[in-house]
């Protein structure tokens, strides 16, 4: 199971602090916080989309699997910033990993699987033991190890991404990885559960039909409305 932790450096404000920073250039009073907060829930509902770009969201998502943060790698927009574990000083002879549901629900799956696990870990020692350095070693690594990043974003980055990964077709771990985001910010403040409630979806919520090849059913393709 993984962990969300938001960091101290993302603002406990988001919505307000849209609202200062537009306010600036409309010649607004930014000292009152009341109105600064009006302000960015307008510019957040008129779809204003620069403004949410001066919302950071730093965290830490730890226990995840090197798979899901290797998709989590292609929301490039915004130009957000990470820090990765390291598999060169890291003793990873005994590294955790994510065990699929169905994998985990199925007794002789799960022999098969948590074997290879172990035999990875056992050829780790073995060329350890031989003296090979651990930046080599870790090549036998598998995508399902659990990983740790430092990750900054902005919000629009956020915001985009729930468009792709609350789809139903979206890979399972990235829709729980984006809950377990979902749910950290949430119980942040009472702002950012404001922002999750109202602008985290699948595209299809926003769009009102399915833009996927294939769809899961849960609105119309385009062409069946
Ligand atoms: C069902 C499903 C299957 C998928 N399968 C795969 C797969 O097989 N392989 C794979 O790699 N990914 C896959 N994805 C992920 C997906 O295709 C995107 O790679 C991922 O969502 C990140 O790209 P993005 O454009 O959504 O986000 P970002 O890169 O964060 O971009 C967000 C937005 O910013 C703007 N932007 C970003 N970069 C530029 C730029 N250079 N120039 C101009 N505008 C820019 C665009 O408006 C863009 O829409 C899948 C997703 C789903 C839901």
């Amino acid at each position: 199971m993984g962990k969300v932790i938001i960091l101290p450096e993302t603002s406990e404000k988001p919505i307000t602090l849209i609202g200062s920073r537009a306010g600036y250039c409309w010649g607004a009073d930014v000292s009152d916080n009341e109105k600064n907060y009006k302000r960015g829930l307008d510019c957040i509902e008129s779809n204003h989309g620069r403004t949410l770009e001066y919302v950071n969201v730093e965290m830490v998502l730890d226990g995840y699997s090197a798979r899901v943060i290797r998709e989590w790698y292609t929301h490039i927009g915004g130009a957000p910033t990470r820090l990765q574990a390291s598999t060169r000083y890291i003793n990873y002879a005994d590294f955790e990993y994510v065990t699929p549901k169905k994998i985990e629900a199925n007794p002789e799956a799960k022999a098969i699987y948590d074997s290879i696990m172990e035999k990875i870990s056992e050829v780790g020692r073995e060329l350890e033991a031989l003296g090979i350095p651990r930046e080599d070693s870790a090549m036998i690594l598998p995508l399902g190890m659990t990983t740790k990043i430092v990750d900054r974003r902005n919000l629009r980055n956020l915001i985009d991404m729930s468009r792709q990964r609350m789809c139903t077709r979206a890979y399972w771990e990235y829709r729980e990885l984006f809950s377990d985001i979902c749910k950290a910010l949430s119980e942040y403040s009472e702002e950012w559960k404001q922002i999750i409630d109202s602008q985290m979806m699948p595209k299809c919520e926003l769009l009102g039909y399915c833009p996927e090849r294939y769809c899961c059913g849960r609105k119309p393709k385009k062409n069946q409305e």
